[in-house]
């Protein structure tokens, strides 16, 4: 026997769960179907949670925009706990280039609404208690940004979901599709088959897997980060920092730290050599460079006491910049993937959008933003995200 759905949602990670909330929120009976044993124990678990609308892609500003609007209202309005910080991003600059460049994003950012600014460097020490102030320039302050539990999030919004009709099967692996007459018929599993006129791919890291299954190239390729944790001390940090400065060992891009709701600081760095592929073991190198970044930029956390690191992908797409699009070869396939470093900020807004795709046929987003999504485009036309 295969059961019939409106939509099925194959994958429920970060914006898997959300697109599942959106079009349960039209009033679809929906199935979402994941290979792991719970929603969010793909890459989204390995997120920080940071949730900022400061980027360089209107596409992304948008999306993130819509997904601070819930997340910072979600208590008061649902009443669920998911971990809601806010305290802005705080991108400090020491170098006459870093303070260029981040002066330069700005009007792009306040056309789209955001009230970014460039602040002094006193206005930074206080955003930043024991930042170095030798060298230090001013910086970037997004007050509006916050942080979000990656490990609360999902589970709330499919609860959400589910209570709305939503159907949530785990421990199942997609693999096959039906397309019959260049249109989507049903999605094959390890332990069934599973009809619907809508399937959005909401894979993540597999995408490209599910496009040979499919019959399309989605050119997503994933690269693997590290983060970690401490044990939480008292709260005395407001925004997530990100210092956009190259390491001096010659290893690190850039790297980044903020204080959760639970007082934990959590910590991740962009690596100069990417490691391309979906290996998650953790590496003996990611300390010992990230702790000495994070000291020589606020010396006073020396006396934290790390809890665990892990690893995780990134699902990037050659230009930086996501996939959300139907597909114009199969009639009824919705893409979410290639979510890059963001997928978990993008999660609500995707969602809505993905809803807006596959039930109307048309973006919610503004033209000259939801151009660079589409699915047919030329990935190596533009020039890629300043913010990645
Ligand atoms: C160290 C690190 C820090 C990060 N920090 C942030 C951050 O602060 N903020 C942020 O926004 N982003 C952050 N990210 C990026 C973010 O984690 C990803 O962009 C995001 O999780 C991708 O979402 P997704 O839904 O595409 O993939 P996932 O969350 O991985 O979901 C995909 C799901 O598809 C399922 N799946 C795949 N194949 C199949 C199949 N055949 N059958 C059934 N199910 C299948 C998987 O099991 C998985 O659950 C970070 C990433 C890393 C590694």
């Amino acid at each position: 026997m295969t059961d019939t759905y409106d939509a099925i949602v194959v994958g429920g990670g970060s914006v898997g769960v959300p697109s599942a909330y959106a079009l349960a929120r039209r009033g679809l009976k929906v199935l979402v179907l994941d290979r792991r044993p719970a929603v969010g124990q793909g890459d989204n678990k390995a997120a920080i949670g940071g949730v900022r609308a400061t980027h360089s892609d209107p596409a992304k500003i948008l999306l993130c925009t819509r997904t601070l609007e819930a997340v910072s209202t979600w208590k008061e309005t649902h009443g669920d706990d998911i971990g809601w910080k806010p305290g802005g991003y705080c991108f400090p600059a020491y170098s006459e280039a870093v303070e260029n460049t981040l002066r330069g994003l700005l009007p792009k950012q306040r056309t789209y609404g955001l009230v970014n600014d460039y602040v002094d460097a006193n206005a930074i020490a206080e955003l930043v208690p024991g930042i170095v102030r030798d060298g230090l320039r001013g910086g970037t302050y997004s007050p509006n940004d916050g942080q979000v539990s990656p490990l609360l999030l999902p589970v709330v919004l499919m609860r959400h979901a589910i209570r709305m009709g939503a159907e949530l099967r785990v421990d199942e692996r997609v693999t096959g599709y039906d397309i019959q007459g260049g249109a989507i018929r049903a999605v094959v599993t390890d332990k069934g088959r599973y009809e619907a006129p809508i399937v959005v791919l909401a894979t993540g890291s597999d995408a490209a897997e599910h496009g040979k299954l499919l019959g399309v190239d989605i050119p997503v390729t994933p690269d693997s980060h590290e983060a970690g944790i401490t044990a939480p001390v008292e709260h005395f940090l407001g925004p997530l920092v990100v210092d956009l400065r190259p390491g001096p060992e010659g290893k690190t891009v850039n790297f980044y730290f903020g204080q959760n709701h639970e007082g934990q600081i959590i910590f991740c760095y962009t690596p100069k050599e990417l490691f391309v592929g979906t290996n998650r073991e953790s590496q003996s190198e990611f300390l010992p460079i990230l702790a000495a970044r994070m000291i020589s930029l606020v010396p006073r956390l020396k006396h934290l006491l790390v809890r665990r690191v892990w690893r995780g992908c990134y699902p990037m797409t050659p230009d930086g910049v996501p996939i959300v699009s139907n597909v114009e070869s199969i009639r009824g396939l919705t893409l979410a993937v290639g979510m890059c470093g963001q997928g978990f900020m993008l999660g609500i807004g995707v969602g809505d959008e993905v809803a807006s795709l596959a039930l109307d046929g048309k973006y919610l987003l503004p033209k000259e933003a939801s151009d660079t999504l589409r699915f047919e485009r030329d990935f190596h036309a533009g020039k890629k995200e300043a913010l990645k």
